[in-house]
């Protein structure tokens, strides 16, 4: 039978909203101007906001007030976005991502070729 597609639940949504903002991370610039660091900023608080999971947006909205999203580089903002998803992975009980690889997952693609 025909299976119908059903609204996002919290870890569906939770996966491709990762996928977005890392990916945003990725083709972030290396070196941004004034302009695209406020974007960013911006980006990330109203995100925090609107987030449609009422529990999961409050708490990343505390854990931003706390940990300001670092925009300067891409680097520094990838790292910065590893480190709150780390947070998230720790709340869950999901085993934390080595933050030295997050081009490598979602920029570069691995080292060893298999993303190629
Ligand atoms: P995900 O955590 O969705 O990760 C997807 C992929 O990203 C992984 O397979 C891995 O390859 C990669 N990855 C993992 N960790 C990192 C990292 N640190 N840096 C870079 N890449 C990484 N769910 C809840 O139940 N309660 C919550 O309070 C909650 N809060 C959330 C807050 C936000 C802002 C977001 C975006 C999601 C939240 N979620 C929450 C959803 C949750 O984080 C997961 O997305 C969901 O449980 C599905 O998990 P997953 O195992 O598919 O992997």
């Amino acid at each position: 039978v025909m299976r119908k597609d059903c609204p996002a639940d919290v870890e569906i949504l939770g996966r491709s909203t990762w996928t977005l903002l890392h990916s945003i991370a990725a083709t972030y610039p290396t070196t941004p101007t004034p302009n695209e660091q406020n974007d960013l900023k911006s980006f990330m608080g109203l995100f925090a906001k609107l987030y449609p999971c009422w529990f999961c947006a409050e708490d990343f909205q505390r854990y931003i007030k706390k940990e300001e999203p670092r925009v300067s580089t891409r680097d520094e903002f990838g790292n910065w976005l590893c480190e709150a998803h780390n947070e998230v992975n720790k709340k869950l009980g999901k085993p934390t991502f080595d933050c030295s690889k997050w081009q490598e997952r979602w920029r570069t693609g691995w080292k060893d070729g298999s993303c190629d």
